[in-house]
């Protein structure tokens, strides 16, 4: 059974490669969603065949041997990695058919780049407790508040918004889910510049922005357990794609080290060797067991897997690139020719994403984003190690009664 899957597979990409060139994104992304080859797992007609997620890979592997044509293939994580990522997803479990055929697509395609609107100024590893209103009138929600942090919401076509619609409620339990036009009136994106010196992220206002009912996904109230669905496939998408072997921030140390190895046969070379190869093991280890639970995942959303994928690659990332760092000697202290103090290229960006300094800092944020990972440790403690739950005061209290800062 699995190898008539695989031949299927490997098949509609020779296909997809023989009638359209990858050189041409757009139209090429779309011939991949309509043959089933986007994310092999969704049902057939959403861009996927309906086998198991593990698949996808058949279809990666074929798109990198293409030997004419793999330098113009593009990653799923350079083109659109919120809306492919954690919307996509968040879509084909809540959304309604009509709404499924109007975003699935474009968003593969990257024609449409999606942002995902849940941290605020008081609200971020407790994102529950988001103060962003929305109102009912008639057939649409009336939008006020502010997110913060919002990744690529100057590229959007669409955010991923959670607001509170009941205060009166429990926290978790008067939030609704949207998907938000942020080309609609009353939206506001401000850059904030991080430490790299690019802005990829923002300060998002909202002054009434109006969005139809028809883009609420899940009923009034099920915001939580909607958010759920997206954070989990944040967790998954952060903690690892699966490349091949060597791939990745690891195939970067390598580099650095072909360039920068102390003199052979010095105690120098086999201290920095040793570190070396100790994260090359752990890379590896993290790529195979990443491919393993990728392989066991079931469609919509994903287990806690994904918080110990998460958290074991934001520290990896850290010591492979300070390990680049300390290689290079005085070198890494400087910025590389071309480096400027306020990019807002974030997605085309190739000096930030190939640079030994520009990844060093970069990989700051791999602890922070999509959830601390201290976070993360609370979220493995609690659901795969079973220990007990850390105490919630404010978990059963109305939402307007809890006391912020
Ligand atoms: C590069 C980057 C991109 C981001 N992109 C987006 C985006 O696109 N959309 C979006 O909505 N958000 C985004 N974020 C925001 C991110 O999700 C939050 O920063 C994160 O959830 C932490 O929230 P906070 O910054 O409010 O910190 P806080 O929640 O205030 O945490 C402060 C510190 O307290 C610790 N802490 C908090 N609660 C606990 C606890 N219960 N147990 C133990 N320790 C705890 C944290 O680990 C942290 O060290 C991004 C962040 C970064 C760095």
């Amino acid at each position: 059974m699995a190898d008539k899957v695989e031949e299927e597979i490997r098949s509609r990409v020779k296909d997809l490669l023989a009638e359209v060139s990858p050189a041409d994104v757009h139209e090429f992304r779309g011939a991949q969603f309509d043959k089933g080859l986007a994310l092999v797992h969704f049902p057939e007609g959403y861009g996927g065949m309906g086998v198991s997620p593990g698949y996808q890979r058949i279809v990666l592997e074929e798109l990198a041997n293409a030997k004419d044509n793999s330098k113009d293939v593009r990653s799923d994580l350079l083109l659109n990695p919120i809306g492919i990522g954690m919307g996509m997803p968040t879509v084909l479990s809540h959304a309604s058919d009509e709404v499924k055929k109007q975003l699935l697509r474009p968003c593969f395609t990257g024609e449409e780049i999606w942002c995902q609107l849940f941290s605020e100024p008081g609200a971020g590893s407790d994102v529950a407790g988001l103060a962003t209103r929305a109102i009912q009138d008639g057939d649409e929600w009336v939008v006020s508040g502010q997110k913060v942090w919002t990744s690529l919401a100057h590229v959007s076509k669409w955010g991923m918004l959670v607001a509170r619609t009941d205060p009166e409620l429990p926290k978790h339990k008067g939030m609704t889910y949207f998907v938000m036009d942020m080309k609609a009136e009353g939206v506001d994106v401000r850059p904030l510049y991080q430490l790299t010196g690019d802005a990829e992220f923002n300060e998002v206002y909202m002054d009434e922005v109006r969005i139809p009912d028809t883009m609420r996904l899940g009923e009034r109230g099920q915001g939580w357990s909607v958010a759920i669905t997206t954070l989990m496939n944040e967790r998954v998408a952060l903690g690892g794609t699966v490349g091949p072997r060597g791939s990745g921030a690891i195939a970067f140390l390598m580099d650095t080290w072909e360039k920068f190895h102390p003199e052979k046969d010095t105690p120098e070379y086999r201290v920095r060797l040793d570190r070396v190869m100790d994260l090359w093991v752990k890379a590896e280890t993290l790529r195979l067991t990443t491919q393993r639970a990728k392989d066991n995942s079931s469609v919509g959303t994903p287990g806690p897997e994904g918080s110990v994928g998460k958290v074991i690659s934001s520290d990896l990332n850290k010591a492979i690139y300070a390990c680049a760092i300390d290689l290079m000697g005085a070198a890494g202290l400087i910025h590389e020719k071309g480096y400027t103090l306020a990019s807002r290229e974030m997605s085309d960006s190739s000096y930030r994403t190939f640079s030994v300094s520009g990844s060093f800092l970069r990989s700051r944020a791999n602890s922070i984003e999509g959830g601390t990972s201290e976070v993360m440790r609370n979220i493995i403690g609690e659901r795969v190690l079973g220990l007990p739950k850390e105490p919630q005061v404010d978990r059963d209290i109305p939402w307007s009664e809890i006391k912020r800062g």
